[in-house]
């Protein structure tokens, strides 16, 4: 594969420094190539095209439906080339060639779905007396930097980008240092459309060093954080400086809990697919069971049939479950496994396994690990692995407590017939987004998306994340 080149103000350009970054196939760990380094010159570069862009004649005078017609152009141009993109996405992260395809899909349905809004930002009006008319107006928010995890690169590179510019603001996007090829796609369809140059810029590099210098850029007006705690805290710290805005879509601990009166095979199902999907490095990945104690025997032997059966392999052929991203994320998966070894006991699963031809690949088998405290790391942290912890309850009451346990609070599953009872949980669980008798509901973009606690804080998807990317601009006319 080629080296990469950065995206700033319409052109394909090197970092200054002409420093740049290796990044590995997760299926075998082979060099793919490089990608620019992008350091804070780089930034700086990036974050005033995007500043003259957003103040020039044209974007500014650009009428509301010709920004939806470009963005209807991306999704065009994103199910047009799905093939390549999805493979792009296969080779970059690992996952199954099926579940790049859905990210594609996904990817597209952003770009439509805030095509469709361009020219729907509306404001009110708003009675004060007679005389005066009084009105508000969504102007856009100007600069947006949107720094985004090596998970879901395409699917989450465009749910914020494609909102920003429905909305008429530009727009910097960090790429994870390790996947940057599909957000780079979208840099090169954009650049075929009628976007005027300066309005989409794609950075890659660090996060300390690139990420860093975009998220306390002073000229910089909204950030869209996607990834970890630790991150989130830099980023709300640097926002403050400059008292900008940011939304912080952080990780998650999710729960699905499963009652004896569930829909056995559905519940079965959406557990394991609700862990095993990118090999659990997923943010809303449902890596806690809470399971009612009289149905935990049956529930977890059924369930270990099942984990056993899950087919594992590079992504590109579609195996259920692919590899591990990295070295890093394999050891730090490992490290919780081995403490469970210690603490508790691994029921199933919990060994590296060898594909022939891609040895060098961190495999993992799809584990539970079960009999620890829910007080432990391994119940309270992000594993982001394919691994899951078993933890019973007797009553509502303790379930809601066990789900509501720890730091985060992204989503929960919640799996029984009886309707009255997923009502009277789903409203005492503090999470952004609750499933009953379903997890994930097929992906819906149009459904709000975020986090309670420290699983951050504004809402992506839908149209409630046009705000983030919006201000609002109060009119009294007095014409009396
Ligand atoms: P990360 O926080 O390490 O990195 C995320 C991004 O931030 C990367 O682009 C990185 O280069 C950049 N970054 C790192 N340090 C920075 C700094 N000091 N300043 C500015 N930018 C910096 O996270 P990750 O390991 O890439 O992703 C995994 C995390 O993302 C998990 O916690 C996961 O739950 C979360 N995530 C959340 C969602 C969601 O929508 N809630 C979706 C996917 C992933």
């Amino acid at each position: 594969m080629d080296n990469l080149l950065m995206y700033v103000d319409g052109e394909w350009k090197a970092s200054l420094s002409g420093k740049t970054i290796e990044f590995l196939d997760p299926s075998n760990q082979q060099p793919l190539g490089t990608i620019p380094r992008g350091e804070k010159v780089d930034v700086d570069t990036a974050v005033s095209a995007a500043r003259k862009a957003f103040e020039s004649e044209l974007w500014r005078t650009i009428k509301p439906h010709e920004r939806g017609y470009i963005l209807t152009e991306m999704a065009n141009k994103i199910r047009f080339n799905k093939d390549e993109l999805a493979n792009l996405e296969t080779l970059d992260v690992g996952k199954p060639l099926s579940q790049a395809y859905s990210d594609v899909e996904a990817a597209a349905r952003y770009f439509e779905f805030y095509a469709g809004a361009a020219d729907k930002i509306m404001g009110e009006t708003i009675p004060i007396e007679d005389g005066i008319i009084d009105f508000t107006v969504r102007d856009p928010i100007g600069v947006t930097a949107h720094i985004i995890p090596w998970n879901y690169p395409i699917q989450i590179s465009s749910r914020s980008t494609a909102a920003a510019i429905a909305t008429g603001n530009t727009v910097v996007l960090k790429t994870a240092e390790d996947t940057s090829l599909t957000a780079l796609k979208l840099a090169e369809y954009f650049h075929e459309t009628n976007l005027p140059r300066g309005v989409f810029n794609v950075i890659t590099g660090l996060g300390h060093e690139a990420g860093a210098a975009l998220s306390t850029h002073p000229d910089v007006n909204h950030i869209t954080f996607t990834g970890s705690v630790a991150t989130g805290k830099q980023i709300m710290k640097s926002a403050a400086e400059n008292i900008v805005p940011v939304t912080l879509e952080l990780g998650g601990k999710s729960p699905n809990i499963v009652f004896a009166d569930c829909n056995e095979e559905e519940a079965l199902n959406g557990v394991v697919r609700s862990i095993i999907q990118n090999a659990g490095q997923t943010c809303s990945a449902g890596s806690r069971l809470l399971i009612e104690d009289n149905y935990k025997d049956r529930f977890l032997s059924l369930l270990k049939e099942k984990f056993k059966k899950v087919t594992i392999g590079p992504g590109k052929d579609d195996y259920d479950l692919g590899p591990i991203l990295s070295k890093n994320q394999f050891d730090k998966v490992s490290s919780f496994i081995e403490k469970a070894r210690e603490e508790g006991e691994v029921i199933t699963g919990g060994e590296r396994v060898n594909i022939k031809g891609f040895e060098d690949g961190y495999y993992l088998q799809p584990t539970i690990i079960d009999h620890i405290s829910h007080e432990s790391d391994i119940a309270q942290q992000e594993i982001f692995g394919p691994v899951l912890s078993v933890f019973p309850f007797e009553d509502e009451q303790k379930a809601v407590e066990l789900a509501n346990g720890t730091d985060y609070g992204l989503v929960t599953g919640i799996w029984t017939e009886n309707i009255g009872k997923a009502h009277r949980i789903a409203d005492k669980v503090l999470a952004g987004q609750l499933f009953i008798n379903n997890y994930g509901a097929g992906g819906g973009i149009q459904m709000p998306f975020g986090g309670y606690k420290r699983s951050g804080f504004g809402r992506e998807k839908g149209l409630i994340a046009l705000k983030n990317y919006t201000q609002l601009k109060n009119v009294a006319i007095k014409y009396k």
